[in-house]
């Protein structure tokens, strides 16, 4: 076995890939709780919510009415319809069901635009802090990242200017999240249209707008980047029902998009994975055609884990944090505790501070270095009041260790 693994060599495009550091953080997590130590994990973005129930009745119906075989690769038609109603409710867009791409999460949605769009040396847009994926998934797809870096002083958002200076004759995309995976910060309409009437200059650039945390929003109604009909056709708007239904193990994202995107997604899907879950796509047309005010307790439970958070980062000497106001997620600057040291251990950077932590609180966090914003640290606070309370009491008493 020792010897066949040393003779193959892995494929260059996966040598250059890196493993998502919130995947490989929980999976650490786990690892040290199965050896019996007491770790809380603030690590993965995932609510702690179980699935509504009638969510779950529509899928046991759908395995009791024999919903079991291959699905269209797009979606069922019934599905699509239901999103098609979703994008108007919610967002005011128009997409007809052709124009919607259902896959296995909103990781494969954007994996298939941006393989569908992308040769090789072509840049593409990244604000950071960035999700995680959205660069391996460039750079698998052997398109260059551009970085654009927004900091703490303007919310972690950039603006349109701050895009025009990014733009090359080579650019041929822009990803980015709102409300953002890891900041939580929200764009608002008008810093929407600040980006839109760049994009407009630019009509041969795609936007993909990733949505998938719309509903937790703790401040205003969500805003489309869509919703520009100048550059509507440019605009790819993903979204999925992992985090808003408490659906992340169903397995189930969808994009609206114009039709020749539409179906460059479908034949990428076609050949990769096929169409998604059938019974995870019987359940997912009971979530979207559901009222979101259903909702309303969960983002209420999640603003006041926000609160619970914010409180005890703020009391936190060196700490600077800015107020997401949407996602599950807090950012803090942590930079004030480089070159810092407790006992033999000296704090260099976020992925030392993320190590210390697990150590010496066993609080498992995410490096900022894996958003592009190595000065910070990703907390979730998807989390249960009580297991935020001691993690936070923790993560205070050992930063307060470091001197
Ligand atoms: N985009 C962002 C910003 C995310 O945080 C996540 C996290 N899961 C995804 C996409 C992927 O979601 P899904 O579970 O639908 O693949
Ligand atoms: N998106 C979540 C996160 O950022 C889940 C993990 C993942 O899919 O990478 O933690």
């Amino acid at each position: 076995m020792q010897i066949v693994e040393n003779m193959i060599e892995l494929s260059k495009r996966l040598q250059a890939m890196e493993e998502s550091a919130t995947i490989a953080m929980s999976r650490k997590s786990r690892e040290l709780r199965s050896q019996g130590k007491d770790v809380i994990s603030l690590s993965l973005g995932e609510p702690d919510f179980n699935t509504p129930e009638f969510i779950k009745d529509a899928a046991k119906k759908a395995m009791d009415d024999n919903f079991t075989t291959y699905t269209p690769v797009p979606g069922y038609e019934d599905l699509r319809e239901a999103i098609s109603e979703k994008f108007k409710r919610d967002n005011n867009l128009d997409y007809s069901a052709d124009e919607i791409v259902v896959s296995t999460g909103a990781k494969q949605s954007i994996a298939n635009v941006v393989l569908s769009l992308v040769n090789e040396g072509d840049e593409v847009i990244i604000p950071a802090p960035y999700w995680v994926s959205y660069i391996e998934i460039v750079k698998v797809s052997e398109g260059t990242p551009v970085i654009v870096n927004a900091g703490i002083e303007t919310d972690f958002k950039i603006t349109g200017a701050q895009l025009e200076a990014a733009i090359t004759p080579n650019t041929k995309l822009i990803i980015f999240s709102s409300p953002c995976n890891p900041t939580g910060s929200v764009y608002s309409k008008e810093e929407l249209r600040d980006i839109a009437e760049v994009l407009k200059n630019h009509p041969q650039i795609v936007a993909i707008s990733d949505e998938i945390y719309e509903h937790i929003n703790f401040v205003s109604k969500h805003e489309s980047l869509a919703q520009f009909t100048d550059i509507k056709d440019q605009v790819v708007t993903v979204n999925g029902v992992s985090k808003a239904w408490a659906m992340t193990g169903w397995r189930l994202g969808y994009i609206g998009a114009n039709k020749q995107i539409a179906g460059a997604c479908s034949k990428v899907q076609g050949q990769f994975t096929s169409g998604t879950c059938s019974i995870t796509q019987k359940a997912s047309v009971a979530a979207l055609k559901a009222d979101p005010a259903v909702l309303n307790d969960m983002v209420s439970a999640f603003k006041s884990r926000r609160e619970l958070v914010l409180g005890v980062l703020n009391s936190i000497e060196g700490l600077k944090t800015n107020v997401p106001e949407g996602a599950f997620y807090v950012f803090p600057d942590v930079s004030y505790f480089y070159g810092k040291s407790y006992g033999d251990t000296t704090v260099n950077n976020s992925n030392d501070l993320a190590m210390y932590l697990l150590d010496e609180a066993l609080v498992a966090l995410v490096t900022g270095e894996a958003f592009g914003a190595p000065e910070c640290l990703r907390i979730s606070y998807a989390a249960s009041e009580e297991t935020l309370t001691e993690a936070m009491k923790r993560v205070k008493e050992a930063l307060e260790k470091l001197k």
